[in-house]
């Protein structure tokens, strides 16, 4: 290494860039100035990088029923074990289920194995527990799913509204970009909707601690005082308005369970305002409608894909958005391609000079692991995540899991899959492999490799290359990651013969760039001049109906500042456990002195799908009946049990998205036996 090497933080979907240099100990990881993610700054997930490499805890070799193998051995035997179950009960038989931490190489050829040359669409992502519903509800009302504005646009804004998400933690350095933004413009206003009073509400001007779900009646509300207001200025550009508006004025808003006249005004009054939404919208099992009934508001009034306005998703995953791009979920085809198109289907095959393409959608996380319990997925391929620990049901899944035939587990240490696994492949971890993420804002930034991969690991495109080549498929010959991107980027060119807007071929640059990269649009920001991507060129409004909320002891989930996720990369660093060192339950006062539990106490909390014991803290940041608990402890780091286990796996009936935010529990004091 001679200079800073240029390279990505893997851990959210705000994608800063960051610096890696070689010092006398190891590397120090820094800010990169010039990314235009960040300039410079990064949260302290992010600046303790350095601390969480290393060797400890990593797969190093493949493992076949739990001896060591090399890779031929390895490959060949899966590439044999998949083949003979194909044969044996045809290619719905077989799935994969990967990861928004996969880089866009690795998901381009994992999409390419499945849906082009095993021929089936059971790929799907953990990105459909972050933000399917968002994915839907673009597409609902865009006709793609495009996200129409830049990071920039909360700092043009006059007002940004943060709807379930609370960015100071889960999204720091866009949290920081907005905080710098509030400070330097005294006409700016913050609002925050979240039935919790989290850190980001000490940014906020005004916060509305709305009922659990009661989103959709909010936005309702909204476009409803937008009709009647009449500032829906674009409903001519739109179709489905006057359903949209009927369904609106239908909606209680009184289901809020707060005064929403002050915020009503507030975003009627600014013409520059950007929403911004994450889980608290997206982990619902109506969590599409959610979406829809807060895009709604900007096509109404044509706030959208200019400076300063528009709705905007904040993914959680580095790469959900490269994932979406390359088509890496169960209902997705290449390059924003529609699987259900034939014309579209046809032009993949035919680059990919493949044998067969998916015909159909495939099954979605929660269908699949449940096509895994049934024995009718019988060859199930885990890539670089934990599906015993996140996904909702976790323990049925687990359950599930230790049924199947043949399971195949790709990670960078041992997991709950792993321990399960017929054939374990280490792969290369961040900073043993290079290539590109797509964050939030649609900028595709390169992940640079600046060591050598632990022990025999390799990359997860190669992994997957190797095992097709195994089973006679061609096309898969990449020298290195970056025949895999350019073949994307060909791909991405006839793509946009087919007429979308999501043409990266021209891309060359390798500083982070914006696509579209269409000469017309480079760069810039979707739908500011009115014209969508649906067949008649009109934004589509959704007449959206709230749906019944739960009632009793819903336990609200979410995440602590300083870890990621499983706390894979983010437990090995000592610096980040000690902002929160264990799993713990906040609790209203009023529900503590009820249920009997003090503070520092430990609680049980139980639903019909599992258990966890937690540490109380008694606090007015929630309300009665809305208790909340971290996501990240796991059996493997901690006795407490997982909370994933407690959720069930109710899912949104468009997107399949899994209401991961909340679960119905029942909570005592602990009792050791
Ligand atoms: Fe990494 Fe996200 Fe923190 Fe940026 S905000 S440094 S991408 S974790």
């Amino acid at each position: 290494m001679t200079g800073p090497i240029r390279s990505t933080c893997p851990y959210c979907g705000v994608g800063c860039g960051v610096l890696v240099r070689k010092t006398d100990t190891g590397v120090a990881v820094s800010g990169d100035p010039d990314h235009p993610a960040n300039f410079g700054r990064l949260c302290s997930k992010g600046a303790a990088l350095a601390e969480t490499l290393g060797s400890e805890g990593r797969l190093s070799e493949p493992l076949i029923a739990g001896r060591r193998a090399g890779w031929d051995e390895a490959l060949s035997l899966v590439a044999r074990r998949l083949s003979d179950t194909i044969a044996a009960h045809g290619p719905d038989s077989v799935a994969i289920y990967g990861s928004g931490q996969m880089l866009t190489e690795d998901y381009y050829a994992a999409n390419k194995f499945m849906k082009g040359f095993v021929g089936s669409a059971n790929i799907d992502t953990n990105s459909r527990l972050c933000m399917a519903s968002s994915v839907a509800g673009h597409v609902r009302a865009f006709g793609s799913d495009t996200v129409p504005g830049l990071y920039e646009d909360l700092e043009l804004a006059n007002l940004v509204v943060l709807v379930g998400s609370n960015l100071a933690w889960c999204h720091p350095v866009i949290h920081q970009r907005l905080a710098a933004a509030r400070a330097a413009r005294p006409g700016m206003r913050v609002v925050v909707i979240d039935p919790r009073r989290t850190a980001t509400c000490d940014l906020a001007d005004l916060h509305l601690p709305i009922a659990p779900g009661s989103d959709a009646a909010v936005w309702n509300a909204v476009l409803a005082a937008i009709d009647a207001r009449g500032l829906a200025h674009w409903r001519d550009r739109l179709s489905g308005y006057a359903e949209a508006v009927e369904a609106a004025r239908a909606s209680d808003p009184a289901a809020a369970g707060v005064d929403l006249s002050g915020f009503i005004d507030l975003w009627c009054g600014a013409e520059r305002v950007v929403t911004v939404y994450s889980q608290g919208i997206n982990q619902s099992d109506s969590g599409t409608d959610k979406v829809n009934a807060i895009t709604n508001c900007h096509l109404a009034t044509g706030r959208i894909g200019r400076p300063g306005m528009g709705p905007f998703s904040i993914t959680g995953q580095p790469n959900a958005m490269g994932g979406r791009e390359v088509g890496g979920m169960a209902n997705m085809l290449a390059c924003h391609l529609d699987i259900a198109n034939p014309r579209h289907r046809a032009a993949v095959q035919s680059f990919w000079n493949s044998p067969a393409i998916a015909a159909a959608p495939g099954l979605k996380a929660v269908d699949l692991f449940r096509a895994v319990e049934a024995g009718r997925v019988k060859a199930l391929w885990v890539i670089g995540t934990n599906p015993t620990v996140s996904m909702p049901d976790a323990d049925r899944v687990a359950r599930a899991i230790a049924t199947c035939d043949l399971v195949i587990a790709s990670d960078i240490v041992e997991t709950g899959v792993t321990r399960r696994a017929d054939v374990v492949l280490p792969a290369a971890g961040w900073g043993e492999r290079s290539g590109h993420v797509t964050n939030s804002e649609r900028r595709i930034s390169r992940q640079q490799g600046f060591l050598a991969p632990h022990g025999a690991a390799m990359p997860d495109w190669k992994i997957i290359a190797g095992v097709a080549q195994r089973m006679g498929f061609a096309g898969f010959d990449w020298p290195d990651a970056d025949a895999v991107f350019a073949e994307y980027k060909t791909l991405s060119g006839i793509a946009g013969a087919q007429g979308g807007d999501f043409d990266i071929s021209a891309l060359t640059d390798e500083a982070p760039a914006l696509w579209p990269q269409s000469p017309l649009r480079r760069g810039g920001r979707f739908f500011g001049d009115g014209v969508f991507h649906t067949p008649d060129g009109r934004g589509r409004m959704i007449a959206v109906i709230p749906q019944r909320q739960e009632v009793g002891m819903r336990l609200n989930t979410g995440r602590v500042r300083d870890h990621w996720h499983t706390m894979t990369r983010t437990g090995r660093a000592a610096r980040l456990s000690a902002h929160i060192a264990e799993p713990f339950l906040e609790i209203h006062p009023e529900d503590a002195a009820r249920i009997g539990l003090q503070p520092a106490m430990l609680a049980e909390v139980t639903s019909p799908g599992g258990r966890a014991v937690l540490r109380v803290l008694v606090t007015q940041r929630v309300a009665p009946g809305q208790p909340f608990a971290p996501i990240h402890w796991t059996d493997r780091n901690s006795a407490a049990g997982r909370v994933g286990a407690l959720i069930a796996a109710r899912v949104d009936p468009v997107s399949g998205q899994p209401a991961l935010k909340e679960a119905g529990v029942v909570i005592r004091p602990y009792a050791a036996v």
